[in-house]
């Protein structure tokens, strides 16, 4: 068999939200956007919801609908997105509950839900998604006499402590909402690393629960082995792969891997990325093709079956610095040609 296997811990994502959880006072959310960052939506939010995570976050409606499909009814299921046009049927009958960006989105949401539960998403300063303040000024005591169910924002620079941009927002944030009786969110991940002040009623964390930066002590969730198809010797002078790019100086030993770009394993991450073979750190050579990767198997003595690109050896942070990415890229990227194994350590 030459499908490569990817191995997701939900054991090990339920022990990084419990840790996550005990650093802050407030509720702790899930996020599991993008089908929880690669790695299953439906069976992450599963296993989330049955340690006694109560409020998930999707990206947009679609999303929410198969994450209602899992959890079944009980969990808060909430959209950043908003409510966009189109999106009424899929808020209603999967029960989403939209986080408000606009005036516009307001207008949307009480025309054609009326009643129906939403939040609000401001800017603080990042300006990506949510209401700016004198939007939020003109709308503010209107949409807090319909009762959102939450009040949040988005940090740009939580994942540097010592950014300016985090006491910015922070003290923009409070000035946009001190006094309010809705319970209020700021902090995802990185937010959650920089203390109280930054937590409120309720934290969002996405990458720490699949074993990403900033989580420093985030235990690891993926593994990634792929198997060996064939090993062969080289000679000083011989290239490997398209566009000669890499040639042997001195007689050594190559394996071919059966996984490559159309996987997710990004092509530009050749020259800098390495594999394990057992407890051999090898070096990739040559160009990643589609469907193959060639390894310097040379200081291997008993060469194994397959190869570990993500593991014990190799975070997705280590494997995102070779591509000069973050670990979100290559989580999000894991191609849909593995085989996914959950397991629960
Ligand atoms: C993605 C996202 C999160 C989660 O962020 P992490 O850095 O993965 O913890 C939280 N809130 C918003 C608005 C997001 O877009």
């Amino acid at each position: 068999m030459a499908q490569s296997v990817l191995t997701i811990d939900l054991g090990a994502i339920c022990a990084n939200w419990r840790a996550l959880a005990a650093m802050n006072a407030g509720e702790t959310a899930a996020v599991v956007k993008a089908n929880a960052y690669g790695l299953g939506a439906g069976k992450v939010a599963k296993a989330l919801a049955d340690q006694g995570a109560r409020t998930f976050f999707v990206a947009q409606a679609e999303e929410g609908v198969i994450v209602r499909e899992a959890l079944g009814t009980g969990p808060t299921i909430c959209v950043f997105g908003g409510h966009m046009d189109g999106d009424a049927p899929l808020l209603r009958d999967a029960n989403l509950v939209p986080m408000i960006n606009s005036i516009d989105q307001m207008l949307r949401h009480v025309e054609a839900l009326p009643g129906h539960p939403f939040g609000i998403q401001l800017d603080s300063g990042m300006n990506r998604l949510g209401m700016e303040p004198a939007e939020w000024a003109a709308l503010r005591d209107i949409a807090l006499s319909q009762k959102p169910v939450l009040v949040m924002s988005h940090l740009a620079c939580a994942d540097e402590p010592g950014h300016g941009m985090n006491e910015f927002q922070l003290q923009t944030f409070r000035q946009m909402t001190d006094g309010i009786d809705a319970p209020r969110s700021l902090a995802a991940t990185g937010g959650t690393l920089l203390g109280p002040d930054y937590h409120f009623d309720m934290t969002r964390p996405g990458i720490g629960l699949y074993g990403g930066l900033p989580f420093v002590d985030a235990r690891p969730v993926v593994s990634l082995s792929i198997p060996v198809i064939q090993v062969r010797d080289v000679n000083p002078g011989e290239s490997v792969g398209y566009g000669n790019s890499w040639v042997a100086r001195v007689p050594g030993k190559i394996a071919t891997i059966s996984a490559g770009y159309a996987d997710g394993i990004i092509r530009a991450m050749g020259p800098k990325a390495h594999v394990w073979a057992g407890e051999t750190r090898c070096k990739i050579v040559g160009r990643i093709s589609m469907d193959l990767i060639g390894v310097d198997v040379g200081p291997v003595k008993e060469m194994p079956d397959t190869v570990e690109l993500l593991g014990r050896h190799q975070s997705v942070d280590t494997l995102a610095e070779a591509a000069g990415t973050i670990g979100y890229e290559i989580l999000t990227s894991l191609g849909s040609r593995y085989a996914r194994r959950y397991i629960s350590t």
